[in-house]
């Protein structure tokens, strides 16, 4: 389908957050268009952990079937070792909410939302083409310039932007709402490796001293793997040879050793991923709304960033709906229609990132008096019920947005 002048919402990137923004408001009769830079949804190595609030409201929303017909796997909780003990752990099963949290891949979760939306004439998927620019007009936004794959530029005019183009947005960018960025303490690699049989289908964090292994078994049989990193360190680490980056793994996690001798072959079997957290002031203008990893970036820790993502498109959905619903045809939606749902929404991603960045600093810990002191820190937080309040507040995000509605 070609692209069309105009539309009611133009959203930039097909990610979790686009994907799905794009398929409830055109199943509310919307005119949307999503683009997407890449030709296809293949993606590796990005958050596939949904938590129980986000696998509810992915059926209430009628992606059940879907999540049913590609398989997922149920995580059952989550364990952190510390130097060989095992000295934490959390039991999703103890949660009121009644649903455990899964591991699903995110091409095929894009493809159902697309999937969701396919056939209706209102909603037009364009791949392959890329943002460039924004169209202003007396300040405020009025469409965007796009660059399709042939290299043919093309102007669309839109009365509301959407920026879910992912933690280096360019939406952002021209939109001139910089963030400020705050570098974790260190970075991450990742990589696969066969899960073997009996493995306990739950979140591990296996730390040792100031060097950690994050084990997250992952559909269909696999285990995803992430090993922290100095910042600027990755020359550093391949320098010293890959035999040696095995052995530093093995040596945190000596379960892992005889897998990777032939799964683990070469830093072509490994992902870079620089951690950071990115805090924009402001998440919306007059034409123009921010949404996932855009308008606040996380880093990988407890798997929030997709779980953030839909919660924000959830809550969003309706408040475009209205807003289209009271504008005229040619008005652009107002930033202010959003502000009392993005304050609601910064205040849980200033809770998830600050314990992120708590979390963080507890793993960098190297020096012995200190990783004693996690360890006894740790060991009593988990004798102590309140664990499963803060995780539940955490994971469990009684967050009021309820897309039964969004049938
Ligand atoms: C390499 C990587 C590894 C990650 N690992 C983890 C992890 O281990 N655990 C975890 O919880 N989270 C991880 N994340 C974060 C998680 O994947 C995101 O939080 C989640 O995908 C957010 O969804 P989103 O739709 O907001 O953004 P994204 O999933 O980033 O989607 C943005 C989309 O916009 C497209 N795009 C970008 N620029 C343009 C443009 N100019 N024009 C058109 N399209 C554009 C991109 O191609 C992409 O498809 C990772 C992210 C990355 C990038």
């Amino acid at each position: 389908m070609g692209i069309p002048n105009e539309t009611d919402v133009l959203i930039v990137g097909s990610g979790p957050a686009g994907a799905l923004l794009g398929c409830l408001l055109a199943r509310r009769g919307i005119d949307v268009l999503v683009v997407e830079k890449q030709p296809d949804f293949e993606r590796d190595f990005r958050g596939e952990s949904l938590a129980a609030p986000s696998v509810i409201a992915l059926r209430r929303l009628g992606f059940g079937p879907a999540l049913e017909r590609h398989g997922y796997l149920e995580s059952s909780g989550v364990t952190m070792w510390l130097e060989g003990r095992r000295i934490f752990h959390v039991d999703y099963n103890r949660f009121s909410v009644g649903t455990l949290p899964i591991e699903f891949p995110q091409p095929p979760l894009i493809r159902a939302f697309h999937e969701g939306a396919a056939g209706l004439p209102n909603h037009t998927f364009a791949a392959g083409t890329r943002f460039t620019g924004l169209l202003e007009k007396d300040g405020a936004v009025r469409g965007a310039v796009l660059k399709q794959g042939d290299g043919t530029a093309v102007e669309v005019a839109a009365r509301l932007v959407v920026g879910a183009d992912g933690r280096f947005s360019k939406v952002r960018k021209a939109a001139g709402l910089d963030p400020e960025i705050a570098q974790a303490e260190r970075d991450l690699l990742s990589f696969r490796l066969p899960r073997p049989d009996g493995w306990a289908l739950e979140s591990e964090l296996v730390v040792d001293h100031d060097r950690h292994l994050a084990v997250l078994p992952t559909y269909p049989d696999a285990l995803r793997v992430s090993h922290n990193l100095p910042k600027k360190g990755l020359g550093a680490l391949r320098k010293a040879g890959f035999d040696s980056f095995r052995e530093r793994v093995a040596a945190i996690d000596p379960r892992l050793a005889p897998l990777l001798e032939g799964h683990l072959r070469s830093w072509d079997d490994t992902s870079f991923l620089e951690v950071f957290n990115a805090q924009v002031d402001q998440w919306a203008r007059d034409g123009l709304v921010l949404v996932g990893d855009a308008s606040h970036t996380c880093t990988p820790t407890l798997g929030q960033g997709v779980n953030l993502a839909f919660q924000d498109v959830v809550g969003l959905t309706p408040l475009i709906a209205a807003a289209l619903a009271r504008g005229e045809r040619d008005g652009v939606v107002r930033a202010g229609v959003f502000a009392a749902f993005l304050a609601e929404r910064r205040k849980h991603k200033d809770f998830v990132t600050g314990f992120q960045r708590r979390q963080e600093s507890s793993l960098a810990m190297s020096t012995p008096w200190q990783t004693a002191l996690r360890r006894a820190r740790m060991r009593t937080l988990n004798a102590l019920p309140v664990k499963y309040r803060v995780f539940d507040r955490l994971l469990n995000l009684p967050h009021g947005i309820d897309p039964a509605d969004e049938r």
